[in-house]
This record gives structure tokens, sequence and C-alpha cells, in this order.
């Protein structure tokens, strides 16, 4: 975890101070801002690979410093915000945030957060030019082909199931609001809401789970879907 330069943007210290220490125990290389305009000049100056981002920030709104810092880097965002903000989750995660903490969360978890967020990384840094093949685990998409395959044994899949699978996997690793799911897959006509998405996704999942392929998509209650990178 020494190869990965983290900035922290959070105005309480308590917070802060619990994220520097954990990462400094994990060898993770790190520097902190305390309001948005900071957390820019850092992102700019610093050019940190993961930035952790509290949303209520006090001279500005944490999907401001969002909107800003993904115009020219493409650094993940872990954004940290409390319980009850489910919409401004959505919010940040439709302005290029990659992934969410609730508030209060355990250091065990915010460690598997940048883990999984290093690996998504890793995956991209590969990736440098869209592969024909997405491999994650036993699942298989051959984007050419149009083929999905678990433990190569090939699994039918409809249109719709096909073009969601296709998102997730070429968003692998983020979280994918109801909202930008349904806009990419069914354009702007809205023929679609999110309970007619839930209908789609339980049977892409049925139909991976019965290939033997469980739990690569999850579900974030309220907010949408995720495919993790294995
Ligand atoms: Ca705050």
């Amino acid at each position: 975890m020494n190869d990965i330069r983290i900035l922290i943007v959070e105005d309480d210290s308590s917070v802060s101070n619990l994220i520097a220490t954990t990462l400094k125990i994990h060898g993770c290389e790190y520097m902190k801002a305390t309001s948005g305009a900071q957390a820019i000049a850092a992102a700019s100056s610093l050019n940190p690979q993961l930035i952790l981002l509290d949303l209520g920030l006090p001279d500005m709104d944490g999907i401001e410093v969002i909107r800003s810092v993904r115009s020219w880097s493409s650094a993940m965002i872990i954004i940290i915000s409390a319980r009850h903000e489910d919409s401004d989750k959505i919010t940040a995660l439709d302005a290029g945030a990659d992934d969410y903490l609730t508030k209060p969360f355990s250091v065990d978890e915010l460690m598997a957060r940048i883990r999984a967020a290093q690996r998504r990384m890793n995956w991209l840094a590969m990736q440098k030019e869209e592969s024909a093949v997405f491999v994650n685990g036993s699942l298989k998409v051959d984007y050419a082909a149009n083929v999905v395959s678990v433990n190569d044994v090939p699994v039918h899949l409809t249109n719709i199931e096909y073009r969601l699978l296709s998102l997730l996997s070429r968003n692998v690793g983020k979280v994918l609001t109801h909202s930008w799911i349904i806009s990419r897959i069914w354009g702007n006509e809205m023929e679609s809401d999110i309970s007619s998405l839930r209908v789609y996704m339980t049977s892409l999942r049925k139909k991976l789970r019965q290939a033997g392929e469980n739990d690569i998509i999850i579900t974030h209650i309220g907010i949408g879907y995720q495919m993790i990178r294995r």
C-alpha cells in the first residue's frame, strides 16, 4: 500500500486525524486539506492518485470540488458523507466520484475501499486502450462478439441484460447511480424507471448466479449498483 498518494479533504480534525493515522500505519503517503479551495489547489500541485473527500466543507460544497478536479484529473475520488445524505452521494457519484464511505466508518472499511480503488487503478493502468475482452474472476465479456461467459460457459442474456452488464464491467469498481444507468441504457426517453431497472438487474444476476458467478454486482440501496473488481 505504500505506492499510493492520497489526499485527505476533511475539515473535522478528529476524522482527518483518524484517517491520517490509519494511512500512516499502512505506509501510505498522504497530505491533508481542510477546505475546498485547498483541496483543488493540492489536487493540482500534488497530483494525488486517490482523494478522500468530505462533502460538507466550510467554503464550498464537496460536489464543486469533484466537478473542478474531474475536469482535468482522473484521480480516484471516494466521498465521505453522513448516512442521511443519500441524495448528495448520488449527485457526487454522477459528478464523477468513484465510491463513497458513510460516516461513521471503521478503519477496516476505509482500508477496504482504498484497496478496491487501488485494484481499479491497477486495472485501468493495464487497460491503456479498451481491450476487446473483459475478464473479472470467472466472468468474461467479449465486447466484440457480444458474448458473456462464466468459467468459459456461455451465459445467454437478453439485449438489455447484456448492455447492463457491459456498462457495469466497463465501469468496474465504480458505483453507478440508478439515473446514470437508466440514461445510458434507455437514453433520454426514460421509457424505464428504477423499478424496471431492478427487474432487469434481478434477472441478470440470477443468470450469473446460475452460471456460478455470485455477488459480483453489489446493490447500493437507494443509490445504484457496482461491479466489484475480483
Ligand atoms: Ca465536514
